[in-house]
């Protein structure tokens, strides 16, 4: 798979220099420019640039004032700046490095450093956003884990908080899954729990929809701006889904077969204020399932 560019913005005042880098490095990157320092910032927080190249000696907000700019403005505060610069004594290097520049470049600079130097910065961020993208993913099932839930959750909450609508959970646990441990062995289970990750993925309508992959044989489903009546759908279609799903097993040696498996699933949901809790939400949710399963299994249940 072929790799996205990434983005730069650069940013100074001098046309020439502005020509020159996207000369330099508009071959490897998707490159965006600003004239100044406001300019940057808002550019900046529309186009999420990978990383900015900055110079310093701008009329009215300099390359400094610029980057403390950057630091405190919430959706760029991470975004690696470079400076790129007339000004060359140590100091100057020492002041810009200690308001948290990624590098500092002095002009005039050769083109092959430059794009070095640039490069070094953008293998950095790439291997961060893989590691970032790796600790959000379930190892086995290759869905959003606990972590990834509990990343959504809060800012979805948050949103459902301010703008008064309604947020509902499915808390799903399989029924009798230790049966499929001790019976056909561990790989089996997994075999499982992968199969029906995939269902639970398949079965959400809207983009803001989220499966994760709660812990052990337990998942969960969070249905942003969604009612009750809308999440016991959603719900019964995922236990109904289930039910039918011909799961490969490897029960008997050198013969092909399938098991089926149920779920039980407790669904709660609301419309949060601002003292209200997600942890008794979740907790809610946890209730409704154990009725699901005290019901006899295979059920979904609201929560009371
Ligand atoms: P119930 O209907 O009451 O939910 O019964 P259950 O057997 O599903 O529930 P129980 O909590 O007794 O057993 C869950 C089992 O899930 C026990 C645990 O070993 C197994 N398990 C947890 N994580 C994994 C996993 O990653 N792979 C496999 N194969 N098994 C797992
Ligand atoms: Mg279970
Ligand atoms: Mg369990």
């Amino acid at each position: 798979m072929k790799q996205k560019k990434n983005t730069l913005l650069i940013v100074d005042d001098e046309n020439t220099n502005l020509k020159v880098l996207t000369h330099i490095l508009g071959g490897d990157y998707i490159i965006y420019t600003a004239v100044n320092g406001i300019n940057a910032i808002e550019k900046a927080k529309e186009l999420l640039p990978d990383l900015i190249l900055l110079d310093i000696l701008m009329p009215e907000m300099d390359g400094y004032q610029t980057l403390s700019a950057i630091k405190q403005t919430d959706e760029i505060r991470k975004t690696p700046v470079i400076f790129i610069t007339g000004l060359d004594s140590k100091e100057d290097e020492e002041k810009g490095l200690a308001l948290d520049a990624a590098d500092y470049i002095t002009k005039p600079f050769s083109a092959s450093v430059v794009k070095l130097r640039v490069r070094n910065q953008i293998q950095i961020i790439n291997q961060l956003r893989m590691i970032e993208h790796l600790s959000m993913i379930d190892e086995l099932t290759h869905i959003p884990n606990r972590r990834s839930f509990d990343n959504r959750i809060s800012l979805e909450w948050k949103q459902a908080v301010r703008e008064h609508l309604p947020i509902s959970l499915l808390m799903m646990d399989l029924d009798k899954f230790k049966i499929v441990n001790d019976t056909y062995g561990h790989q089996q289970g997994d075999v499982v729990l992968k199969t029906l990750a995939g269902v639970f993925i398949r079965a959400l309508r809207r983009p803001a929809d989220f499966a994760a992959r709660w812990g052990g044989e337990e998942f969960v489903v969070l249905l942003p701006n969604t009612r009750l009546e809308g999440a016991l759908e959603v719900a019964e279609n995922i236990r109904a889904a289930v039910e039918k799903t011909q799961i490969p097993c490897t029960c008997e040696p050198d013969k092909y077969s399938e098991i089926s498996m149920t779920i039980s699933i407790g669904v709660n949901s609301m419309v949060p204020g601002k003292d209200d809790k997600i942890d008794t939400f979740i907790l809610n949710a946890d209730k409704a399932l154990y009725m699901a399963k005290d019901a006899g299994r295979n059920k979904v249940i609201p929560s009371p």
